[in-house]
């Protein structure tokens, strides 16, 4: 709670030099980030992820990557709940101000297994972070045709990519379909919940079922242009 508390200041507090986000008033910091965050995070949970066979394969540790992290949703939340010992956590955005808000909180919070990094997913997603972590996740980055691109390259065969989304995704899935079977992803499986303010939301789940072809992830101007 005292984690989760930090979070909330630190967001209000740097907002003001930052602007990182138009949700200031606490209620509202608390529903739309914080539990926006945590519910999905439950639910990987419920389904044995977060301690099945991506711990197995990795000595025990879950590794989780945050793509578009912003101000840290869901990144800093699940960081804030999951054992500092066995998690680690890394949270990327392209805006380099956002990446340090991030780690001026993770420090403020006392949080140390989450780190931060600035760059762009699909620059990143060719380096030595790809296919190297179990989880990847990403909330209100892009619509999923795109955001299946950003994460699953980063992501491990066996892992898996998990969309925050709200609650109309049909559309989405369609347009994601094929590029999904091609970045090595298998079926998705939807989730859906609601929010305590009653906002209806989805999870998207994809796991990993192979390697991702070289020359994915591609230059943003063709993932966003492609109609595959
Ligand atoms: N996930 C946060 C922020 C959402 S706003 C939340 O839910 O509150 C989307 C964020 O994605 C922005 O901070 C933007 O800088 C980042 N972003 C967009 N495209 C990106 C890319 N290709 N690589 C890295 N970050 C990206």
């Amino acid at each position: 709670m005292h984690r989760l508390h930090t979070i909330c200041e630190m967001l209000v507090e740097n907002n003001r030099k930052y602007n990182l986000t138009a949700i200031v008033e606490p209620e509202a910091v608390v529903d739309k980030h914080i539990v926006d965050s945590l519910l999905p995070l439950g639910i990987l949970a419920d389904k044995g992820i977060l301690t099945g066979e991506l711990r197995s394969a990795d000595g025990g540790m879950l590794r989780l990557i945050d793509i578009g992290a912003g101000a840290g949703f869901p990144s800093l939340p699940f960081a804030a709940v999951m054992p500092s010992d066995s998690t680690r956590i890394l949270a990327v955005d392209s805006t380099a101000k956002k990446v340090r808000h991030i780690a001026e909180t993770a420090q403020a919070a006392g949080i140390g297994h989450i780190a931060s990094e600035a760059g762009r997913a699909e620059e990143l997603a060719l380096g030595r972070l790809r296919e190297s972590f179990g989880i990847a996740t990403a909330r209100a980055v892009a619509d999923l045709r795109i955001l299946v691109e950003l994460t699953a390259p980063f992501v491990a065969v066996g892992g898996y990519v998990a969309a925050l989304k709200g609650s109309r995704v049909e559309e989405e899935l369609a347009g994601a379909e094929k590029i999904a079977m091609v970045l090595g992803l298998g079926e998705p499986e939807v989730v859906e919940y609601t929010l305590p303010c009653g906002d209806g939301r989805a999870l998207v789940l994809y796991k990993k079922m192979g390697k991702t072809p070289e020359g994915y992830p591609r230059a943003y101007g063709k993932i966003k242009g492609s109609k595959k």
